[in-house]
């Protein structure tokens, strides 16, 4: 089975008295080890879409299956859980705590799953090593580059061993030169088989995945693979 698959997906954002259809009718399939670039005019509902697959929010109707298990009729608390388990996040701020160390800001999912201090501390260096940044443990985020930056945002996505990783312009924040050296991390990540979903305007960007989903007033317009 996919690792996503969404049916008839449907949100819908209420101010006041008018209403904003942000998902208008979604289906998707998207299998273990794709890599998937969501593109999109503004306001074509693509951060929507990736909140609800990220579980960050809820539809209002549709279908949601999630590594075969349904999501889409979780309370907050199980959805929640099965954000931190199946799911791994990069930003373009990259959301890092300034106040912690690389190192811990890549062990936090681990703490918060109640995993002992010493392992979640060796995994956390294992994974900073995977992305490059085994020499830079001890670093705040003030204290590293950018493209660093999304190196511990990515390490720490990946900690939990998610099935999926959603991007929201990962590169957004980055110069062309760094940008190239993240995407050139995702493709290889890609490579060993995590599964990626990313969200950019760039058509650069979204030339490195597979297939390409187009957005447009909530619906797909198009979903081509390469
Ligand atoms: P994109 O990421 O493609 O720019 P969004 O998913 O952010 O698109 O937005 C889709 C539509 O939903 C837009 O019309 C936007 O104004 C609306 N929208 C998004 N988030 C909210 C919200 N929290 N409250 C009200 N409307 C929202
Ligand atoms: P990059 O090699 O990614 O272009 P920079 O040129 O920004 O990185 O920085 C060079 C190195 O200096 C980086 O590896 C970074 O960790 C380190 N560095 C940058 N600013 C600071 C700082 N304020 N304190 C400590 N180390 C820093």
């Amino acid at each position: 089975p996919p690792v996503i698959s969404v049916s008839s997906l449907v949100k819908r954002y209420r101010m006041g008295d008018s209403e904003v259809t942000a998902l208008d009718g979604i289906s998707l399939d998207i299998a273990a080890g794709e890599y998937v670039a969501i593109m999109g005019p503004s306001g074509s509902g693509k951060s929507t879409l990736m909140n609800v697959l990220g579980c960050l929010d809820k539809p209002d109707a549709g279908i949601y299956r999630l590594a075969d298990a349904d999501v889409a009729g979780l309370d907050d608390d199980a959805l929640s859980a099965v954000r931190n388990r199946d799911i791994g996040f990069v930003f373009q701020g990259f959301h890092l705590q300034a106040r912690r160390s690389a190192e811990e800001n890549v062990a936090l999912p681990l703490r918060y799953a109640n995993i002992d201090k010493n392992e979640a501390q060796k995994r956390a260096r294992e994974m900073l090593e995977r992305v490059g940044l085994g020499h830079r443990l001890h670093h705040r985020p003030n204290e590293l580059s950018g493209g660093q930056r999304q190196r511990v945002a990515i390490a720490r996505a990946l900690i939990n061993q998610p099935k999926v990783i959603f991007a929201d312009e990962p590169t957004g924040n980055l110069d062309s030169r760094t940008s190239e050296e993240i995407m050139n991390l995702f493709d290889e990540l890609n490579g060993q088989g995590q599964t990626l979903v990313l969200v950019t305007h760039e058509d650069d960007i979204a030339r490195r995945a597979a297939r390409i989903i187009r957005m447009r007033d909530g619906r797909i317009q198009e979903d081509r693979r390469a």
